[in-house]
């Protein structure tokens, strides 16, 4: 018996060695007493538009926010029609329909499991305002295409970015495409705060503008205000906390790629698929596809490997939206992918041991 455990990710990796240093953050919060819009706010949005290599970001209360301000900001509306990919976690859905626009969704590409420029002009009608490609798992999708197909269309291109932080395609990360970009710092993200917290990453100042003032009631002077906004700001405990995080990203990305690289050399499994392996990905989910995989989720946990589904229940088959009037078979690829998709553990901080575990169990299934 192998009595190793893997979870399927370990906060305390990551936290303990910045324990002394998370802990002044709130404090220093504390003392300064500005909770909302402060310092911490300001010098975090500073710090993460550098990252991104972009010129502004706008803290949000969440990912979806991000999305759905970004949307509002540009005008998208009642009547318009957003592509979205058929496999995304429902938020990137959800931002299109909270401002009554609606979703229409692509079918991925079985190999990248990313929707392609080619799949989504095909879905493009008079209606269509914008492209909202979704960095799947960490993965930059094609955005040289989808640029060029949103320039032909006059369409807006806006990216989820929430499981991309960091990520790269041709030297240039999400928002350098398009409109904006939105991400997550939901705590399972690759930067993730000990909260809910979001930023919209932009090169556009008036849409840096207008994000932000529609995230504080539609109001860039107090009590006047010129859109009808909503209360969705990154609070100053959380922009604290992410700003300790923050400069071990890169370590803690070259980490995840390192891992990433001993799965793919490692697994041999022909029951196994892998993805092809994409340029500049940061890893965020590891997932791996078989067409038994509830047997191979039970083979791993029974070997203390911790495994999650990224993601069930693809968005068309969502109870939520059976008003769009999908049925089952719509989106094949989609089905497929939430029929045979299983995601490893992989995170900052695994040990030599966790990895060599995991390719083993995977192999030996
Ligand atoms: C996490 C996530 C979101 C939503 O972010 P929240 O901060 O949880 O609102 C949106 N899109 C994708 C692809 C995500 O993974």
């Amino acid at each position: 018996m192998n009595g190793v455990q893997v979870p399927y990710t370990d906060f305390a990796k990551m936290h303990d060695p910045l324990r002394g240093e998370l802990d002044a953050a709130w404090k220093r919060v504390m003392d300064q007493e500005w909770f909302i819009g402060g310092a911490e706010d300001q010098a975090f949005e500073e710090e993460f538009a550098a990252l991104c290599g972009a010129k502004f970001c706008v803290g949000v209360g969440n990912g979806l926010d991000a999305l759905r301000l970004i949307l509002l900001a540009a005008g998208v509306q009642e009547g318009d029609e957003v592509l979205v990919p058929a496999n995304t976690f429902i938020a990137s859905a959800l931002a299109i329909s909270y401002v009554g626009a609606r979703p229409v969704l692509v079918d991925p590409d079985q190999e990248t499991a990313l929707i392609t420029p080619q799949e989504a002009e095909k879905h493009i009608t008079e209606k269509t305002k914008a492209i909202m490609p979704v960095h799947l798992y960490g993965r930059m999708a094609e955005m040289e295409g989808f640029a060029d197909l949103a320039a032909r269309h006059h369409l807006l291109l806006v990216e989820d970015a929430a499981q991309a932080h960091g990520a790269l395609r041709q030297g240039k990360g999400p928002a350098a495409w398009g409109l904006a970009a939105g991400y997550s710092f939901y705590p399972g993200k690759n930067l993730g705060a000990l909260g809910d917290a979001g930023a919209v990453i932009t090169n556009d100042p008036e849409l840096a503008r207008r994000v932000r003032a529609l995230s504080n009631y539609g109001s860039e002077v107090k009590y006047h205000h010129e859109w009808a906004g909503v209360n969705s700001r990154l609070d100053e405990v959380q922009a604290a906390l992410l700003r300790v995080k923050l400069p071990h990203l890169p370590a803690w990305t070259a980490e995840r790629r390192r891992i990433a690289a001993a799965y793919e050399a490692g697994i041999q499994n022909p029951k196994i698929r892998l993805l092809r392996q994409a340029e500049g990905n940061v890893y965020h989910v590891f997932p791996v596809f078989t067409q038994e995989r509830d047997a191979l989720q039970k083979h791993l946990e029974q070997a203390g490997i911790h495994c999650l589904i990224h993601y069930p229940i693809p968005v068309h088959l969502q109870q939520a939206y059976a008003d769009l009037g999908y049925r089952r078979g719509d989106f094949p690829v989609a089905e497929e992918l939430a029929e045979t998709e299983l995601s490893l553990p992989l995170y900052p901080g695994m040990t030599e041991e966790q990895i060599q575990h995991v390719i083993q169990q995977v192999n030996s299934f």
